[in-house]
């Protein structure tokens, strides 16, 4: 697949320490999923990173847009540290994209658990939906541990009052740390806290899961636990966290 030449167009801090980036595409044709991903290329990198200039990330943003949008915990590496110090307008290189992340074409029941910046995929998603009106019946479980550290959460919080078919639950679980008011949620998203919040209608309900590996892979088991078939659950790890 011929990699696409992008160049950053913007730079949004959406939380503590955690980056929204968003790529002009510049008139060139891209076309993807909600739940896609795209591997994002560095050429001639400034800074040098042992895991080399090349990542994968979600695509934040819905589609038929003029430019696409990332969004990452900006940590230590060297790739991250460089499109974190990069001059607006630097050429980034671009392939995808890829993965099967993506909700089905009938409307369905569909519960989306994340954690941290996990939400990216299922932002577009929400986002999508909302634009096109999609008869999903969408309800997203989004765990932090302070509302400043929440990515995208004015916006989701926004996005569930204007459309009804799109439900948004954050929790806080260390909201007594936050300098922020918080009246929602502070649980963990462990088995009892999804026992209640789940819809108890499961029947044809299909449950995502994204995120860092061990938020999914812990919220997989507890689905698992509940009775949740397999079949009726689908995930996506982000390595590295
Ligand atoms: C299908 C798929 C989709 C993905 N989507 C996304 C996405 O949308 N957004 C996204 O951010 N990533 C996403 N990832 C993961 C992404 O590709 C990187 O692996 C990840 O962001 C880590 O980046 P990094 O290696 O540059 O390390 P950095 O994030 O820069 O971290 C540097 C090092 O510090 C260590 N570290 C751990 N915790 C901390 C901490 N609290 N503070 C400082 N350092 C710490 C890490 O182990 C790491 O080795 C996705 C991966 C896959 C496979």
């Amino acid at each position: 697949m011929p990699k696409l030449r992008v160049k950053l167009a913007r730079r949004d801090e959406i939380a503590a320490a955690t980056w929204a980036f968003t790529l002009g595409l510049d008139g060139q044709a891209f076309s993807f999923k909600p739940g896609q991903t795209i591997d994002l290329t560095y050429p001639n990198m400034p800074t040098e990173d042992p895991a080399g200039n090349r990542r994968t990330f979600s695509i934040a943003s819905k589609p038929g847009l003029d430019h696409l949008q990332i969004a990452t915990r900006v940590r230590g590496s060297g790739f991250k540290q460089s499109i974190l110090q990069a001059d607006l307008g630097t050429t980034l290189e671009l392939d995808g994209p890829y993965g099967s992340f993506t909700l089905p074409n009938k409307p369905s029941s569909v519960v989306l658990l994340t954690g941290g910046i996990g939400v990216t995929p299922f932002r577009s998603m929400a986002l999508d939906a909302a634009a096109r009106s999609l008869e999903h019946a969408l309800l997203m479980i989004h765990s932090n541990r302070t509302p400043e550290e929440a990515p995208f959460l004015e916006e989701l919080q926004r996005l569930a009052s204007e459309f009804r078919r799109f439900t948004y639950r954050p929790t806080m679980t260390q909201a007594d740390r936050s300098k922020r008011p918080w009246n929602g949620d502070r649980r963990r998203v462990d088995r009892d806290y999804l026992s209640e919040v789940i819809p108890s209608q499961r029947d044809g309900s299909l449950y995502y899961a994204a995120g860092p590996e061990r938020f999914v892979g812990a919220v997989v088991q507890i689905l698992k636990a509940m009775g949740i078939d397999e079949d009726q659950i689908r995930f996506e790890e982000f390595p590295g966290y």
